[in-house]
């Protein structure tokens, strides 16, 4: 029980060796094998149990296993491989630094945008290229509402803390924002969805946002 057993690449692995983590926690332990046979998957996690790399790990190895598709050119909209939504700006950096250091020397590159902050430097960030883009609903819309950000890409959904998401008032942007990844042409898409709590419009998101999903309570 370990994460050499588990098929996540060489690099990943690697990564995951340098962060020190030896063993999966409980909710890596579930999430991940569901996640990497492409499933999609509503998980219980509390703040602390590791679930920033259950959904960081999938994402990050499915993308190398996938290889990077051409992006359209001759345009200043990116288009992002890899969504993961958050609440707010302190848990997106988190998150940010986290998918960076399991991305080192993959090729993968990880940007953050969140509110509350000058958008300029985020554009240049993001202009730079982004596989991996993590930001709060708000400023999401706002970049999806510039057309600096294109979800026609995306391959990977993560809603992280879900139920403080839906507590802020975010719902109508979320489903703004996989409303936009679902317009044609819409190829594959992969959702994990993160909630301490599983109140009727938890229940009634992932039924709107997820296919076929496995429900894990660990
Ligand atoms: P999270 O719940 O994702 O915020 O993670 C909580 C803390 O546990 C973070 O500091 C992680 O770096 C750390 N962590 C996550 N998974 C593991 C693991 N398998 N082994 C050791 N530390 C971990």
């Amino acid at each position: 029980n370990t994460f050499a057993e588990i098929d996540l690449g060489d690099a990943l692995n690697l990564n995951i060796r340098r962060c020190k983590y030896v063993k999966p926690t409980p909710v890596q332990r579930h999430t991940i094998p569901i996640s990497l046979a492409g499933r999609d998957l509503m998980a219980c996690a509390q703040t602390g149990s590791g679930k920033t790399a259950a959904f960081c790990f999938p994402i990050i190895s499915g993308i190398m296993r996938g290889g990077f598709p051409q992006r359209p050119r001759g345009t200043r909209t990116v288009f992002p491989l890899a969504l993961i939504l958050s609440p707010t700006r302190e848990l997106s950096v988190q998150i940010h630094e986290e998918a960076r250091k399991f991305s080192y020397q993959t090729g993968v590159k990880v940007v953050v945008a969140y509110g509350g902050a000058p958008i300029n430097q985020q554009l240049r960030e993001l202009e730079r290229g982004v596989d991996i883009l993590v930001a709060t609903p708000g400023r999401l819309v706002d970049l999806l509402e510039r057309a600096k950000v294109s979800l026609q890409m995306i391959r990977y959904l993560a809603l992280d803390e879900a139920d403080r998401m839906l507590d802020m008032g975010f719902e109508p942007q979320i489903r703004k924002i996989v409303e936009q990844m679902d317009m044609p042409p819409r190829g594959e898409r992969q959702t994990m969805l993160f909630s301490a709590t599983f109140p009727k419009e938890i229940q009634r998101l992932a039924s709107d946002f997820l296919s076929n999903y496995i429900f894990l309570a660990v």
